[in-house]
């Protein structure tokens, strides 16, 4: 089959890899009927050193079940499926408690001999505590929207969720990226009655403000920390959504929060250490987030897909086809595409 290789930084080229089989009788092998590409992707797109053994890109997918091992009862041959970013086995002690990511027998796409995201297919390991059955058909239009279930859309809600959002409240989104636009929507699902989108590209912004952001801030650092508090009665919103990853976007979430308020930070950190000291700690500011249990949140957001209630696909921008997928790093590395869809 094709899949998507990185070899090193700025070099993704699609070539032919072994056809996915069922290995473990928990296994189930997915035919890919649409990927995308993920703004994590971009770290090693940027980084990635030249490889011998260069990794199988994409964990952001759904498709159509080909294949089972003996062992899988959740999903049968013709399933339409989406696939959370990580695999787990959904049994052990932090699945049930709904840490998929933690999984003791779980794992990441595109390492291990598991197969990436971004290619015609995905061996899938422990099939009945990984893919989640959609129902609609292959050719529904929501599927750009259900994908988003895979990772993005479950990411901004984490954040949401792990900042503890309620209904009445009100929150600022540092970021204008995908992760960001959906930390609007899941915000505004909880209920919140503020939501402050702090990003400079217009048009995400605008789409932010579709998604239910409330004020808009394009300023960035002191200015962009004054002008949240402007908008907040000069106190800060008790919740921040940390979306980027950067240390400038802590240190802004820091500047916006209300004293005694919560951050919460999905965007993967791209820096070693946390920039919150004495100041900090005498404004009694809790940190938290981490790597999104998407698994976890897969069937409570889904009917709010389902309804129309949310189009959370609506982040997507841009498609290319698989044997296109260089085009699509390079569109997303250069701001040119906000977030870009893959067909096989
Ligand atoms: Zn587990």
């Amino acid at each position: 089959m094709r899949a998507t290789l990185l070899h090193q930084a700025g070099d993704v080229r699609v070539a032919d890899v072994a056809d996915p089989k069922v290995q473990q009788p928990t296994d189930a092998v997915v035919r890919i009927v649409l990927g995308c590409i993920c703004g994590s992707d971009l770290w090693p797109y940027k980084s990635q050193p030249l490889t011998e053994h260069p990794r199988q890109m994409g964990h952001e997918f759904l498709g159509v079940v080909e294949e089972t091992g003996p062992q899988v009862t959740t999903v049968k041959i013709g399933d339409l499926v989406v696939v959370p970013f990580t695999y787990s086995d959904g049994t052990c002690e932090y699945c049930r408690a709904g840490l998929h990511t933690s999984c003791e027998h779980g794992g990441p796409w595109g390492v291990n001999g598991v197969d990436g995201g971004q290619g015609q297919a995905a061996r899938v390991p422990f099939a009945d505590g990984t893919l989640v059955p959609l129902p609609v058909g292959e050719d529904s239009e929501l599927l750009p929207d259900l994908l988003t279930l895979s990772d993005v859309l479950c990411t901004g809600y984490h954040a949401a969720r792990t900042a503890g959002v309620r209904a009445g409240e009100s929150v600022t989104v540092v970021g204008d990226g995908a992760v960001g636009l959906s930390a609007v929507i899941a915000a505004k699902l909880l209920g919140a009655e503020q939501i402050i989108l702090m990003g400079r590209h217009a048009a995400r912004t605008d789409l932010g403000r579709a998604f239910g952001a409330t004020d808009v801030v394009a300023a960035r650092g002191e200015e962009g920390v004054a002008a949240v508090r402007e908008l907040t009665g000069g106190r800060g919103t008790g919740r921040v959504l940390e979306c980027v990853g950067l240390k400038d976007a802590l240190v802004q979430a820091a500047g916006v929060v209300r004293d005694g308020g919560t951050i919460s930070r999905v965007g993967a950190p791209q820096y070693p250490e946390v920039p919150l000291g004495f100041p900090e700690f005498l404004r009694n500011i809790t940190l938290t987030g981490g790597v999104a249990p998407a698994r976890a949140y897969i069937n409570e957001l889904m009917p709010h897909i389902l309804d129309g209630s949310i189009r959370p696909g609506r982040v997507f921008d841009r498609t290319v086809a698989l044997e296109d997928v260089a085009e699509g790093y390079r569109l997303m590395n250069d701001r040119e595409a906000l977030k870009v869809l893959v067909r096989p």
